[in-house]
């Protein structure tokens, strides 16, 4: 994963192993300057005025060189995926009061999914031979309940092959910085991924900690991705406020990440 600043100071992360355009935000670069959105805050509702959130989307999509046009409606800690096509361009970007939906697959060109993630993981996933992206939230309800197995399972319907498909996992909360308690515990122990997520909470110290990448890469991996095609950020929200939002950081006074793929045109 490399951090890349486009003219005009949008930094974004992208993988190596994935040709197609795509980007996980950090918060520089954007127009925002309340002290806890600056600067490039992607969600309405968190303080700024809608005219500053637009103009950092359109920011932050010519920075990745994708549609502004972004289908990422709101999130709820779901596994719900949904293939989109052409006719969902426009389909929403954040307000739609009921309509919510947790990860994106598209085999459509041009047609830009994301996801908003302030310490949660997001996930970009690329099938290029097929043609087939998907963009996917993974909070810890979505994690353990298994958001990333349903989101190759509905790549691999539209024609994707599990064994090509490129997965980045973006910035989020590190195993450092996310102290979790035993009902959480209990939670995962109880979820449908249990056996492939509870190695990842780590019992050393007085509290318990969870990994919420390694969780998801052991879930892909299960989904039959090989672990060459996984490229992790390996930079926690919560550590480094200087390039992203945090919700723990913050205690919820934040601005929020959007990490964004697309088929480009003509492929
Ligand atoms: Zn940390």
């Amino acid at each position: 994963m490399r951090l890349v600043t486009a003219q005009g100071g949008v930094s974004f992360l992208r993988s190596d192993l994935i040709a197609f355009p795509h980007g996980f935000a950090t918060r520089l670069g954007g127009v925002s300057t309340l002290p806890h959105t600056a600067s490039l805050n992607l969600a309405f509702g968190r303080g700024d005025e809608d005219a500053a959130v637009l103009a950092n989307l359109a920011r932050f999509t010519e920075a990745v060189g994708v549609s502004g046009e972004v289908i990422s409606l709101p999130q709820v800690h779901s596994t719900d995926v949904r293939t989109v096509g052409e006719a969902d361009r426009g389909l929403g970007y954040q307000r739609k009061a009921d309509s919510a939906c947790d990860g994106y697959v598209t085999a459509a060109p041009d047609v830009t999914i994301g996801v908003k993630t302030a310490d949660c993981v997001p996930i970009l996933l690329a099938d290029e031979e097929a043609g087939i992206v998907g963009a996917l939230h993974a909070g810890w309800r979505g994690t353990v309940a298994g958001i990333a197995r349903e989101g190759i399972a509905r790549m691999i319907a539209l024609g994707a092959d599990p064994a090509r498909i490129k997965a980045a996992i973006g910035p989020s909360i590190g195993l450092c910085c996310y102290a979790v308690g035993e009902d959480f515990c209990r939670a995962v122990a109880e979820s449908p991924c249990a056996a492939l997520c509870l190695s990842h909470i780590h019992r050393e110290g007085d509290q318990p900690h969870a990994d919420l990448p390694a969780m998801n890469t052991a879930i892909l991996l299960s989904a039959g991705l090989s672990a060459e095609h996984i490229d992790t950020a390996h930079l926690c929200t919560c550590c480094r406020t200087d390039l992203f939002y945090s919700h723990r950081a913050s205690r919820g006074v934040r601005g929020t990440m959007l990490s964004i793929i697309a088929r480009p045109k003509g492929d």
